[in-house]
């Protein structure tokens, strides 16, 4: 893990990008494919440290330079995956303060009397869900869900969950709840039905599906992977600096940990993602630093198949009710960001551009600024509950073909690890996926 860690401790929250090194010489070395450092990254990100706010002629130079890089790493396909997101549960008592997606778990108790509007699945509700979608031709499951306190590795862990008199565990038994979630194990193995890909397991529940016990996340994770999961994605990263966690989610494991749990996801042969969560309370040097840690991280491991930048969606969120954020990230922020991973990671492969946080207009604009990756069709239980209706956050294969199709680019359906790739033709009269164990062309949904 040594050369994970920053080599000169963590930064000052209120330390502001300073460098005496020159925009030009960064943008250089970045044209020339020369390894970058922090202060090369500040440089790029911030368009220049002397010039207040972001200069619009240098943000050209920096997204044509990552343009550049992306059509020397990837080429012009634009990539894709058919996936189901089936998030097992919104309870969650780790009060992220960025985060709109928990509900307090008291209120998932059979006790509690009045209603709400979060949800937990049972394993076999989970497997339902994910056999109608592989029907439909999804490839990949991709699920992430609060921790709701019922939740244990398997079994055993529950047991000694049971037997511990420990207060700070954050564990109450199912028979608590109204609804009984299964051990994370019984969830992996419900929604490994039929070949498809399970995309699940951030560190932060890798953490939580050890607490307790002095189970490595080798062990952990091996235990995940006996029971059907297949790639982890790197969410809960936010902002790998410690001071900025300590500000919106000092409830969460720290860097070294998520990086400690990333290794071991690696170690035990599972793919992984990368993230950063951005725009809020963090700088531009403690960006950068992430881009750093997660380059180490991949140097390392080699195991991050993509990079996910994600613009942080301020409204309703507790930092902005209180007034700690005024808002999210401005679109030449967004631009910058995408650019400066693809120029600053030169070791991932692919940079994703998250359409969910962009838009449909901004995402395709990521994919003129060093972003190759399109992200998901994520398909969802109630979308395909009223399928031809109201399709909400889902992205058909015809609008992805189109859409690639329209910035001059080659649209490709792709794998989970991009292994697998077919390039669509977007004047097919029918236009489906065919990478899922059961896709044959059709349409998700009709
Ligand atoms: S752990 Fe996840 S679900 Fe829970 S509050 Fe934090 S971001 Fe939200």
């Amino acid at each position: 893990m040594s050369d994970v860690t920053p080599p000169t401790g963590e930064f000052d929250f209120t330390q502001q990008p300073v460098t005496d090194q020159s925009f030009e010489n960064a943008l250089a070395r970045a044209r020339n494919g020369e390894r970058l450092t922090v202060a090369d990254g500040v440089e790029l990100i911030t368009t220049g440290t002397d010039v207040a706010g972001i200069d619009r002629a240098r943000k050209e130079l920096v997204l044509e330079a990552a343009d550049r890089r992306r059509a020397e790493v990837v080429g012009d396909e634009v990539t894709f995956v058919a996936n189901l997101n089936n998030n097992v549960t919104t309870a969650c008592n780790t009060g992220c303060l960025f985060c709109n997606f928990k509900d307090r778990s008291e209120q998932f108790r059979s006790d509690y009397q009045q209603a709400h509007g979060g949800f937990t699945k049972t394993p076999s509700e989970s497997r339902e869900i994910v056999d109608d979608a592989l029907d439909r031709g999804i490839y990949e499951v991709c699920s992430v869900s609060g921790l709701h306190p019922a939740l244990a590795l398997d079994d055993e862990h529950v047991e000694i969950l049971e037997g511990s008199e420990r207060g700070d565990l954050n564990y109450r038994p199912a028979s608590a709840y109204d609804t009984d979630p299964g051990t994370y194990c019984e969830q992996i193995r419900a929604m490994d039905v039929g070949g498809v890909h399970v995309h699940s397991m951030t560190p932060e529940e890798a953490y939580h599906a050890r607490r307790g016990t002095d189970r490595s996340y080798e062990e952990v994770f091996g235990r995940l992977k006996a029971a059907g999961l297949d790639s982890v994605p790197g969410t809960a990263a936010e902002i790998l600096v410690d001071e900025v966690r300590d500000v919106i989610c000092p409830g969460k494991i720290d860097s070294a940990e998520w990086l400690e749990a990333m290794e071991a996801a690696a170690d035990v042969g599972l793919g992984t993602t990368a993230t950063i969560m951005y725009g809020h309370v963090e700088n531009a040097r403690h960006r950068v630093e992430h881009l750093r840690k997660v380059r180490a991280l991949q140097d390392h491991t080699g195991a991050i198949t993509e990079f996910v930048p994600l613009s942080f969606v301020h409204e309703e969120t507790p930092l902005y009710d209180r007034g700690m954020v005024d808002g999210g990230a401005s679109d030449d922020e967004d631009e910058l960001m995408i650019a400066v991973s693809r120029l600053f990671l030169d070791n991932v492969e692919h940079i994703q551009s998250s359409w969910v946080k962009y838009g449909d207009a901004g995402g395709l604009k990521m994919l003129t600024c060093g972003a190759d990756d399109f992200m998901g069709t994520i398909l969802s239980e109630e979308i395909t509950k009223r399928a031809g209706g109201d399709y909400g956050e889902f992205r058909s294969v015809r609008e992805y073909a189109d859409m690639i199709t329209a910035i001059g680019r080659t649209p490709v359906e792709r794998s989970t690890d991009y292994e697998q790739r077919r390039v669509v033709d977007p004047d097919a009269d029918v236009v489906g996926p065919t990478l899922g164990p059961r896709a044959d062309g059709t349409p998700l949904l009709q």
